[in-house]
């Protein structure tokens, strides 16, 4: 049972059956159907081997004139034995019509008195192994049942109307009256099942206020940078642009967090493109004014050194050191730049997740970005954050200017090795409102919902594999014209030799068809240098056809690009074929993203590539994602083994989820002990999971 994960007598109450069969009424043998599933009693009149066609047992049961034949291929001797002439048996299965008239083959039968009782409940069939016997399990699960520890713990003014107690559902569950409608056991919607999903739903919405609350009790440096002086000011005023509306209010949004004193938690999701760079550089500016370090980490080198390059020119001008720390950064280099964020020299940290190693200690680290947050598993995000609530450590204020003089003035008493730092998080696939509401309730989210203007959309186009040939024709016109390509190859999970074979290859053909002009190859297994070298060639132009395997799939900008392949496209998840269509359309040119796909197309290949075709709405990307992958995939927690909802399902119950929503914070505030044990009941050790 340990292997079911069946340990506690609650672990067996929540084991719920997958059908039901109905044993609790005989059916005369007279009334028997063909094809009918039934059972019947009758006493057995004749038992015999027959060795011919082939060995089996052969038993006769009688029910006054009525005859029916039972048929076993398989049996114990001990089986024949108790099958003999004169003994009362209870047979279920489903009715044949054979050579000999009605028969069963294999059917389940018992031995029973003349008057044994009937079951008063539908018999449960639960989700077992082979080795876990049926009858077994439902013994367990009686006993389980009997023993676990059901009482009601919430107050039934804060529960949905007309739902049972939680004993009485799963009593219910387990062990439905012969007339309980099979249809709402079956689709969930009896309200046993009901008021299951809702224990579920409210214990997560708890967990999720209570991790709310509990960021509310730490303290955070209050970061009162200002927006219309200082740094803030200055990058504003250097920035090749102005900030469009959207960027703007997120901008707010985030001062406003940043000057409390307690942590930001803030997700900062915007499609792709949107521009979320520049406004996790004005936090930045926010954070350093006041005095404080800033961290900003991204999931690859690539993209790390990108954001390195872009904010060492918008800010080292301006007077701010800048760290840049990478997995590929060793020894001496590394050391150096390590001293610097040490000793808070460097104001603003870039890298990978070389930033959080544990020789990494900063000065004093007032706020960490995390850019394409979705990117880290949900594991690595809260190690993140641990980490990062270790490395803030207490560090004299040494305010740059006079904004940061006094800054954590209040917490001067002693409290302040419990500093944490404030925490923004940035995504391009956004979170559905569902997944939002239920995952990541203990999150602000600020969006940016529009993009900078002068952008052309992007054309998309599928094409068969065949077509190939017209779209490398298409690439040497797009380079003629003096813009950028980008070919796409897939990674094969299994392969990573076949992976480059198949990148090189494209490689080498889009060289020999493209005389004249400089195509560049980057891959997973090249060196950092070399990939940064390659990277650096096609920002500047002296490459102007880029192939790649997914390591450009995030983040990469080079506005000139106007054309994006992607091969065997039907091989990647939707979020990112978005992702790599958002590298192209940045700039002013008319850009076009051509998905390759190589037939015969899956059910899922089908829907991804056709929400391609459909929308550009990053939102509405998610949404389709989600629907496709259902909620445990799209979170990347498959990863980690865990099942997000085990009864409840976002698409369906969204009313439950709403009055979870409601009443979970009155519970919190009026009965926090029975808050407490409900959360206990249901999410046990796994409640900090939902907190990441
Ligand atoms: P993402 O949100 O995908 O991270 P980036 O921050 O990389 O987007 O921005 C995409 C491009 O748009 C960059 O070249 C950036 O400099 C540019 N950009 C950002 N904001 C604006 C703006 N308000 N007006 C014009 N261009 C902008
Ligand atoms: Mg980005």
């Amino acid at each position: 049972m340990d292997k079911l994960g069946l340990r506690s007598d609650i672990d067996l109450a929540l084991h719920l059956p997958l059908r039901y069969e109905d044993e609790t009424r005989l059916t005369p043998l007279a009334a028997l159907r063909e094809g009918q599933v039934a059972q019947v009693e009758a006493v057995v009149s004749d038992s015999r081997i027959e060795p011919r066609p082939r060995r089996q047992l052969i038993v006769r049961v009688r029910d006054g004139a009525e005859e029916l034949l039972l048929r076993f291929l398989h049996f114990y001797p001990s089986q024949q034995k108790s099958l003999a002439p004169g003994a009362r048996v209870r047979v279920r299965g489903e009715v044949r019509c054979g050579f000999f008239g009605r028969e069963m083959v294999h059917p389940a039968f018992k031995l029973v008195g003349d008057d044994s009782p009937l079951p008063a409940s539908l018999t449960p069939v639960y989700p077992s192994s082979a080795q876990l016997p049926q009858a077994y399990l439902r013994k367990a699960i009686v006993s389980a049942l009997a023993r676990a520890p059901l009482q009601e713990m919430l107050p039934a003014a804060l529960l949905p109307p007309g739902l049972p107690s939680l004993r009485e559902a799963l009593q219910f569950l387990h062990h439905p009256p012969p007339d309980a409608g099979l249809a709402t056991l079956g689709d969930h919607s009896h309200p046993a099942w009901q008021r299951l999903k809702f224990e579920e739903l409210l214990a997560q919405q708890l967990s999720q206020a209570q991790a709310k609350r509990e960021r509310l009790q730490l303290r955070a440096p209050a970061l009162h940078g200002r927006t219309d002086a200082g740094l803030h000011k200055q990058l504003l005023a250097v920035l090749p642009f102005q900030l469009t509306a959207a960027q703007q209010r997120v901008s707010a949004e985030i001062a406003v967090d940043l000057a409390r004193e307690q942590p930001m938690h803030r997700l900062l999701q915007g499609d792709v493109g949107s521009g979320k760079t520049v406004v996790a550089a004005l936090a930045a500016a926010l954070a350093i004014d006041a005095g404080w370090q800033c961290a900003l980490m991204a999931p690859t080198e690539i993209l790390a050194e990108q954001h390195f390059r872009k904010l060492v020119h918008w800010l080292e001008p301006l007077g701010v050191g800048v760290a840049w720390l990478t997995g590929s950064r060793k020894g001496k280099a590394r050391t150096q730049m390590v001293a610097r964020v040490a000793s808070g020299e460097a104001a603003l940290v870039v890298g990978t997740h070389a930033v959080i190693q544990d020789d990494v200690q900063f000065a004093k680290l007032g706020l960490a970005i995390i850019d394409e947050q979705h990117r880290f598993g949900v594991q690595q995000r809260l190690a993140l954050r641990r980490k990062l609530v270790e490395h803030a450590g207490p560090a004299p204020a040494r305010g740059r200017g006079g904004e940061g003089a006094g800054v954590n003035s209040s917490h001067e008493d002693g409290d302040r090795a419990k500093l944490e730092p404030h925490l923004l998080m940035m995504t391009a696939t956004p979170i559905p409102r569902t997944l939002a509401m239920t995952y990541f309730a203990d999150l602000e989210v600020s969006t940016i919902d529009e993009l900078p203007p002068g952008r052309t959309p992007v054309l998309t186009k599928v094409f068969a594999e065949s077509r190939r040939d017209e779209v490398v024709a298409r690439i040497r016109d797009e380079v003629a014209q003096g813009r950028q390509a980008y070919w796409v190859c897939p990674l094969i999970q299994e392969s990573e030799a076949l992976d480059l074979r198949n990148a090189t290859q494209t490689y080498e053909e889009l060289a020999a068809a493209l005389p004249g002009h400089a195509v560049g190859l980057l891959h997973g297994r090249m060196k950092p240098a070399a990939k940064a070298e390659v990277m650096a060639q096609f920002v500047a132009g002296t490459l102007q056809v880029l192939v790649a395997t997914t390591v450009i799939e995030v983040g990469v900008d080079v506005p000139n690009a106007s054309l994006m392949v992607v091969e065997h496209a039907e091989r990647f998840g939707l979020s990112q074929l978005h992702q790599l269509r958002g590298r192209v359309g940045r700039g002013a040119a008319a850009s076009v993203c051509v998905l390759l796909y190589a037939a015969p197309l899956g059910e899922s290949g089908k829907a991804r590539l056709k929400a391609m075709l459909d929308t550009h709405d990053g939102f509405e990307i998610a949404r389709r994602d989600l629907e496709i992958r259902g909620p445990g995939e799209f979170m990347g927690a498959r990863q980690s083994g865990d099942a997000l909802l085990r009864f409840a399902d976002l698409a369906e119950d969204n009313r439950l989820l709403q009055h979870a929503r409601r009443v979970a914070p009155l519970l919190l505030e009026q009965h926090p002990e029975a808050a407490q044990r409900h959360v206990q009941r249901w999410l046990g050790a796994g409640a900090e999971f939902l907190k990441a």
